[in-house]
């Protein structure tokens, strides 16, 4: 009965203990598939955060927050080093208090500054099994004991190309070693760390790329627009869309033909065609008309294809500069080197340029040409007289009466004080040219009324021939001015058509 008994307890000890251990072991199982079902949805939430550009911090502290969801004891940190690469600043750390972030917020890494100072210095990670006794904590003893910390593992936090970017720790109120669960759940939470701060970073890096280049195209004074294969504007910078007063969304979509007239758009299409069909690269000048200020421009521009990794060529990006100023002061500065300041008529480098000319037309078309030698006689009395002023109003009223007796095709300059040459660039004969001398010669003999005085002047004229009295530039000059001093030597207010054997007079 006894041994009935005992083998009855017996086995329902056994049985216990089975049902116990069985128990145990389903009840671990179901702890270790919550646990990784919870894992798995930190990290997914963590991911959707990355995916929605959540902030940095936001996405560090849910990393640490899943950790301590699924491993209570735990308190975690990730601190990030600073951009010199010599602080941890803290990242996330929600579960430390307030004072201990403080501290280390901003701790100067290096071997012996705790477990994080000394994982982001070497690069390795370390375990501080008791934060009381590790000579790495010696600094640290205090802080740690008030914040009632006593192991810190630490690992640290490398990017793809191994640079140390901050450290992901786990602490815990009592001294222990991780197990081996555990070293593994530090490497994959630092790993996913560094995704987060990767990306970010990323994100950012690329923030400052375009806000760098929107700045530069927003704030250039060059009018920059992408254009697609049809012509049509697909981005216009500030400047132009200044210079066209609209808002992009009334540019994007359209053509030249919105902002300027047909001709001009017609030619700038043409130009942007070599540009997207044919590849090219152009630099040009523009001059455009503007459809809604009426004001024209000119511009330099250079139209350059934008292409696909294929090398297929998806738009065009223009750069133009508005030259209109420069093209005026370059006009302007072309102006006075070729013209006389005072009188307004072509100085002696356009005049000797247009009796060049004109010697080639009249040795190709065997025709006559004449050049005129005018000085004005006793012009330095009218200087003492009435003043140098008075003197510059007569030179000039002397130019338009001159420029009144030719022709268009004829030119007067002005080479010297009182000097002026005539080229009469087709003539019949000698005669014509001394009617034309005879003509200039009467009109300076009229009275000139300047500034309240009356006053007079003569002229002494010498012309000279092609090809009679010269075929070469220099005979023809030689002869007109030869010519010239005659006319003065001959009492003065005449004109002197150049005769062969006529001497120079010095
Ligand atoms: P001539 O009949 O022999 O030609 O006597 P002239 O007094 O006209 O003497 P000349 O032609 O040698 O002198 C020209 C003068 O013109 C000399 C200079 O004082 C004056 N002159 C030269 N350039 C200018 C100028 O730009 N403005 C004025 N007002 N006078 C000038
Ligand atoms: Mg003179």
């Amino acid at each position: 009965m006894l041994a009935l008994a005992l083998l009855l307890t017996g086995s329902i000890t056994i049985a216990i203990f089975y049902i116990v251990r069985v128990n145990r072991g389903l009840f671990r199982d179901i702890t270790e598939l919550k646990k990784s079902e919870q894992r798995e949805q930190s990290r997914n939430h963590v991911l959707q955060l990355l995916a929605h550009g959540a902030p940095l911090p936001t996405i560090l502290e849910a990393i640490v927050r899943g950790v301590e969801q699924e491993y209570p004891a735990m308190f975690c940190s990730i601190l990030l080093l600073d951009n010199e690469g010599r602080h941890l600043l803290t990242g996330a750390a929600p579960s430390l208090p307030d004072f201990y972030n403080d501290a280390i917020n901003g701790l100067e890494i290096g071997i012996g500054a705790g477990s994080c100072g000394t994982a982001a210095f070497t690069g390795q990670r370390v375990i501080v099994e008791d934060t009381q006794t590790h000579p790495y904590w010696e600094p640290y003893k205090n802080l740690s004991s008030k914040a009632k910390l006593g192991a810190c593992w630490s690992e640290p936090i490398r990017s793809a190309t191994g640079k140390v970017l901050g450290t992901f720790a786990i602490y815990h109120r009592e001294a222990q070693l991780p197990t081996e669960a555990e070293i593994r759940l530090i490497e994959q939470t630092s790993n996913l760390a560094e995704i987060a701060i990767g990306r970010c970073r990323a994100d950012q890096a690329l923030k400052e790329g375009e806000k760098l280049l929107s700045d530069i195209l927003e704030n250039v004074t060059a009018y920059i627009y992408m254009k697609d294969t049809q012509s049509r504007y697909l981005f216009a910078n500030r400047l132009l869309r200044e210079q066209f007063d609209a808002p992009m969304e009334e540019i994007v979509g359209y053509d030249d033909h919105k902002f300027f007239d047909a001709e001009t758009a017609d030619n700038m299409r043409k130009d942007d065609l070599r540009v997207l069909q044919d590849g090219e690269t152009i630099q040009i000048e523009e001059t455009n008309p503007n459809i809604l200020t009426g004001v024209t421009n000119v511009f330099l521009s250079v139209k350059l294809p934008l292409r696909r990794e294929d090398g297929s060529i998806y738009a065009l990006c223009g750069i133009s500069t508005d030259i209109t100023e420069r093209k005026e002061i370059e006009e302007h500065m072309r102006h006075m080197a070729q013209y006389d300041g005072l009188t307004h008529l072509p100085n002696r480098a356009l005049f000797n340029d247009r009796l060049q000319q004109a010697l080639v037309a009249a040795q190709r078309n065997q025709e006559r040409l004449a050049l005129m030698f005018l000085d004005l006689d006793k012009f330095k009395p009218v200087n003492d007289t009435y003043g140098h002023g008075v003197g510059d109003l007569l030179l000039k009223e002397v130019a338009q009466r001159m420029q009144d007796c030719l022709r268009e095709s004829d030119t007067a300059a002005r080479i010297g004080g009182d000097e002026f040459v005539v080229l009469l660039p087709a003539i019949e004969t000698e005669q014509d040219a001394g009617i034309v001398g005879g003509k200039i010669l009467h009109a300076l003999n009229q009275p000139f009324e300047l500034a309240g005085h009356r006053l007079n002047i003569s002229s002494s004229i010498g012309v000279a021939v092609y090809p009679e009295h010269g075929s070469s530039e220099k005979q023809l000059v030689k002869s007109a001015d030869i010519a010239m001093y005659h006319a003065k030597k001959n009492g003065r207010n005449n004109v002197k058509i150049y005769q062969h054997g006529m001497q120079e007079i010095s």
